[in-house]
């Protein structure tokens, strides 16, 4: 298995784990003993998008992620974003809010050559997405905040196509964009700015538009 060239399809969504099992299994090995090129070699999370050119939506996490508790599985599969608010409270009388966005340097493995990248996301989002359970699937849904946000919107936005760094594919060749802010294609290659977090906007499936996060179900 290998990180392969960066393509822009969609992940077709798992019906089953007996679907995946295989492809997986080699995944969570992948993520623990690579190997990598370029500069990440301990990589949070992996997209099966990465390492395949027929790619399913599921995404494995290594196991400091695990021990850390932010998944409950290696394997997450069919990923979600149900919410994300706008604000979230920050006192306990929910009469203090902010605004619910923060900033990560993010690395991506499928730019191993690249530099990190400042992408905003949201910090508190409600996800739905499945776990392993026998063959079959168990469904969770949860809200996620931090370091496992993060990773889970990198990650979903692996599945729509999307990375950190380009919005559409473009004709220069893979190794020509290595390590380089900018290529002859001109304007297409520009980095675009807040992508992960504009990006999450426009695939909540249910509305963004409420502040009373807790209330909803
Ligand atoms: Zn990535």
């Amino acid at each position: 298995m290998e990180i392969i060239k960066c393509h822009y399809k969609i992940s077709k969504p798992v019906n089953s784990y007996r679907e995946i099992k295989k492809e997986a299994e080699e995944l969570i090995r992948f993520i623990h003993t690579g190997p990598f090129n370029g500069n990440w070699n301990k990589p949070f999370a992996i997209a099966h998008c990465q390492v395949s050119e027929t790619p399913m939506a599921f995404f494995v996490v290594s196991k400091d992620v695990l021990a850390e508790k932010m998944f409950e599985h290696f394997v997450i599969i069919n990923p979600k974003i149900i919410e994300a608010p706008a604000e979230k409270d920050i006192g306990a009388d929910s009469t203090m809010n902010t605004i619910n966005e923060i900033e990560y340097q993010e690395p991506c493995m499928s730019f191993p050559f690249r530099t990190t990248k400042m992408v905003k996301r949201y910090d508190l989002i409600k996800v739905r997405y499945q776990i392993p359970k026998w063959y079959g699937l168990k469904t969770i849904e949860r809200q996620l905040t931090g370091i496992a946000s993060e990773i889970f919107q990198h990650e979903y936005d692996h599945m729509q196509g999307r990375n950190i760094y380009f919005e559409t594919e473009t004709p220069v060749k893979w190794w020509e964009l290595i390590g380089k802010e900018r290529s002859k294609a001109g304007t297409s290659l520009e980095p675009a700015e807040g992508l992960g977090l504009e990006r999450a906007k426009e695939n909540i499936t249910n509305t963004s538009k409420t502040k009373d996060y807790a209330k909803r179900d």
